[in-house]
């Protein structure tokens, strides 16, 4: 099981998460940390999320490592109490503030948009800027949340989105979603966005690259997943582009791996996805 995950985490520890960014930076790619954890079902949990949070940006500070992190908010506690959950929230990214890095709120399924979208309008209106948000091209309403957070002027991470979604709220056909995803796109950088381009895609990568041709690297970034298309991420850096990669760890993971694979022992990638869409099954479950 190790073997196979091997390539999409990069371990147990915080010294594994640490290790993995500084080589990372040392091929020119910057990083952000996601500390895994599975669904939290009591308060302590949540704060345990949090604290680990908080140690990761100390030892990314320590290590001055070019990393911000990304959370979830179900780790943080969205679907017991959502006061904890902005408290919390609220906690890391003025942990993040005070030693200038970025925290992107990952987004999951379509049940917790509206409270993620609301949370980190929240955020910005008390005057954070250093985080942001995911918008998702495979969810219908994703166009009308550019114009609806259009006055924040949002550093957006754009992906396809992980989680499998009703057909009222989502696109299904592959073509739809990327065709989706550039209509995102335009509108993001005609409302001046920055944006974190997250696909490994080819084709939607070479279409959004000619859309932000000439734009400098303070207006967009690209982001892969550990482990995913390393060379091509590194062809990226060579060309000049900003690149960053998601770094998950935590020994959570692998008890949720082990269950997976029992599950599905053939597909690795179903782990790379799952350390992004862990919390997705929860409604076929
Ligand atoms: P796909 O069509 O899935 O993959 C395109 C191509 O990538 C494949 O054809 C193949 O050539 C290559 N590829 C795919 N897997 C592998 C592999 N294991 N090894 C080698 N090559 C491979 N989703 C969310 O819902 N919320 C989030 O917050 C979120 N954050 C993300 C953050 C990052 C940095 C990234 C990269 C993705 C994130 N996602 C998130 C997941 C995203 O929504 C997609 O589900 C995921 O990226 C797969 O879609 P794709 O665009 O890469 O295209």
């Amino acid at each position: 099981m190790q073997r196979v995950s091997a390539p999409y985490i990069a371990g147990p520890t915080l010294d594994d998460a640490r290790r993995t960014v500084a080589r990372l930076n040392a091929e020119g790619k910057l990083a952000t940390v996601d500390v895994l954890g599975e669904e939290v079902r009591r308060p302590e949990e949540a704060e345990a999320i949090a604290a680990a949070y908080q140690e990761t940006l100390a030892a990314i500070a320590a290590d001055g490592l070019r990393a911000g992190v990304s959370v979830k908010l179900t780790a943080l506690g969205l679907e017991i109490d959502r006061d904890l959950c902005r408290s919390l929230l609220a906690e890391v990214v003025a942990d993040a503030a005070a030693k200038g890095r970025f925290v992107r709120i990952d987004m999951e399924d379509s049940s917790c948009t509206d409270a993620t979208l609301e949370l980190y309008r929240g955020l910005r209106e008390a005057g954070r800027d250093n985080v942001g948000i995911v918008l998702q091209s495979c969810l219908k309403r994703s166009l009308a949340d550019v114009a609806a957070l259009a006055d924040l002027r949002p550093d957006v991470r754009l992906c396809k989105g992980i989680y499998i979604e009703p057909e009222e709220v989502a696109y299904r056909d592959p073509d739809e979603i990327r065709a989706s995803y550039l209509r995102i796109l335009d509108a993001l950088l005609e409302a001046g966005s920055y944006v974190a381009l997250a696909t490994h895609d080819e084709w939607l990568i070479r279409r959004s690259l000619e859309r932000v041709a000439g734009r400098g690297s303070g207006e967009y970034e690209i982001q892969f997943l550990l482990g995913v298309r390393e060379e091509r991420a590194s062809e990226l850096v060579s060309a000049g582009h900003r690149l960053r990669v998601y770094v998950p760890y935590g020994d959570r993971w692998y008890e949720y791996s082990t269950r997976r694979l029992q599950e599905n022992p053939a597909i690795a990638w179903t782990i790379a996805k799952a350390t992004l869409g862990r919390l997705a099954p929860r409604r076929g479950r």
